[in-house]
Formats: structure tokens, sequence, C-alpha cells
């Protein structure tokens, strides 16, 4: 599943080709996304200029010429293919997961601008497509989203506050969109090692210095983790056929049995299933 570093990829590769064109025509194969795509879909859309391509949490937002939105999310395995239609592209993929060229099935969307479109391929259809009449319905649409780590609001009173008596563990939290968005499940496992707490430690038990420790430490991977373009586990490509490298970097992700690699640990990396996502940790700096 694509986490906040790959849509941002994505949003980057999208902003740079398509902003200020104009949508010639639009195709739906398929309705049955996780929203259904209404009828009037195509007719909405058409002939509307992208002004620009925004991103909040793991949602990429089109701005239209209409003042209107196109809201996406890319689920579990949508991919966004971009075709340059004057040439042969043979990497189309600006997205995060599966293959870098367009795939032969599950291409449900197609958006045609003069020289290029884009294609939105979905095998398993979490994703969606919502238009989004104006600014104060966007707003409305994205309210139950917690602050993005990089955001001002993600501080210490904030956190603490939101912990207050809470029973869940931290690892809970990091994965809830309602605390804080676009944190997914690699990006969790790595701040809690950086931050050395147990991914089982339950929020009232955090003192303000691990609090604290959580908040910078988020910023600082996602940061990271975008400059780096992502993290490409299977396949992931760039627009321009680069893996992303932020993979080189885990620390725990993916690491069951292997070494500790914080200097001077002797630990060895577990691998626990909590809340039903695989949870890695050093069973000795994060005891
Ligand atoms: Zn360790």
């Amino acid at each position: 599943m694509p986490e906040l570093p790959e849509v941002e990829v994505v949003r980057k590769s999208l902003h740079e080709k398509i902003k200020q064109k104009k949508i010639k025509k639009v195709i739906v194969r398929n309705r049955n996304l996780r929203i259904k795509i209404p009828l009037d879909f195509e007719s909405f859309l058409r002939d509307q200029k992208v002004i620009k391509i925004d991103r909040f949490s793991k949602y990429l937002i089109f701005h239209l010429s209409n003042n209107s939105y196109c809201l996406i999310h890319l689920g579990m395995s949508g991919t966004i293919h971009l075709i340059d239609l004057n040439k042969q592209n043979h990497l189309t993929n600006t997205s995060f997961y599966h293959s870098p060229i367009l795939p032969p099935k599950h291409n449900h969307i197609e958006i045609i601008f003069e020289k290029s479109k884009i294609i939105y391929n979905d095998p398993r259809r979490f994703g969606f497509f919502q238009i989004i009449k104006n600014l104060s319905l966007l707003k409305k649409r994205l309210n139950h989203l917690g602050p993005e780590p990089f955001q001002s609001k993600f501080n210490l009173e904030y956190v603490l506050s939101f912990f207050r008596g809470k029973e869940k563990n931290i690892k809970n939290y990091l994965l809830d969109q309602n605390f804080v968005s676009g944190i997914g499940n690699i990006y969790a496992n790595e701040i809690l090692f950086l931050s050395k707490i147990n991914p089982n430690t339950k929020v009232y038990l955090l003192k303000k210095k691990d609090c604290e420790k959580i908040i910078n430490i988020s910023k600082k991977v996602l940061t990271n983790a975008i400059k780096k373009g992502g993290s490409s586990i299977k396949n992931f490509k760039n627009l321009s056929g680069k893996n992303g490298s932020f993979q080189k970097n885990f620390k725990v992700y993916e690491r069951k049995g292997l070494n500790c690699k914080r200097f001077k640990c002797e630990g060895v990396i577990q691998k626990k299933v909590i809340s039903n996502r695989s949870t890695f940790f050093c069973n000795i700096c994060q005891k």
C-alpha cells in the first residue's frame, strides 16, 4: 500500500506533467471502485483545466479550473500511469506497487489531455476518484484526518492531550489516521525503532520526552523518505524509472532475526503481529 512519501512522489510526477493541461476526454471502463463513479463524472471533467495537483495525507487533490476538485485515493493497489501520446514511453508508472509498465488488465479510468493521458489501474479496486464541488466541501471531506507529521499542529500539546487516558498501544495510534495522517506500517516501525519505544507500549504510559521523540522523529523519517523517492517494495518506480531508495535505510522493517543496527546494541530484530500488522522491533533497545 502506498504511504505518504510514495503518494508525494506520484503527486510531483503528475504536477510536473499535467498541470495547466486541459482535459479533452474521460473514459470510465469500470465504475465500481471503492466509491461508485457517478454517470456524470466524464462530462463534469471534460474541458476542465487541471490547475495544480496537491496532496493531503494519502489523498491526491486535482484543482480544476471551475474551482472544484477531483480527490483521488490509490487504495491498496492503485497506480497511475502516464502515457505520452506522441512518443513511446515504456515506463509509465508514476506510483507505488506493481508493474512499472501499463498492465493489460484493470485499467478503469483514462483522463485524456491533448498530448498525454493518465490511466488509473487498480486490480483490487479499493481506490477511488471523487468530484468535490468546492473548497468548503473539500475541507469537510478531509475533516476526519489528523494533522500530517510536518504540520505545526502535530505538537507536544496535541499529542499529550490525544493520549490522555487512552489504553491502546503506540503502534496503533501511529497508524490511526484520526491521530496523525499519512504514516503507514513501514514508517511506523521505523519511527518507533528510532525513538527506542516498544510498539506495544500503552500510550498513557509514555513520558513527555517519549512523545517529543515520536513527534520529531516522525517528521524526520517522512521528510527523509520523500527525499529518497519513497521506498521501493514490489517494483515501485517513479516516472523516470528510478527505484525509491529509502528501503536501504530501513532499520527494522523486514529485518526479522537480523542484528540490531543501533551502535553497540546486541539485540536481534523481532517480528510480531500487533493490530493486525507486521511489527518489527529490537528486543534490547526497544524493551
Ligand atoms: Zn537494538
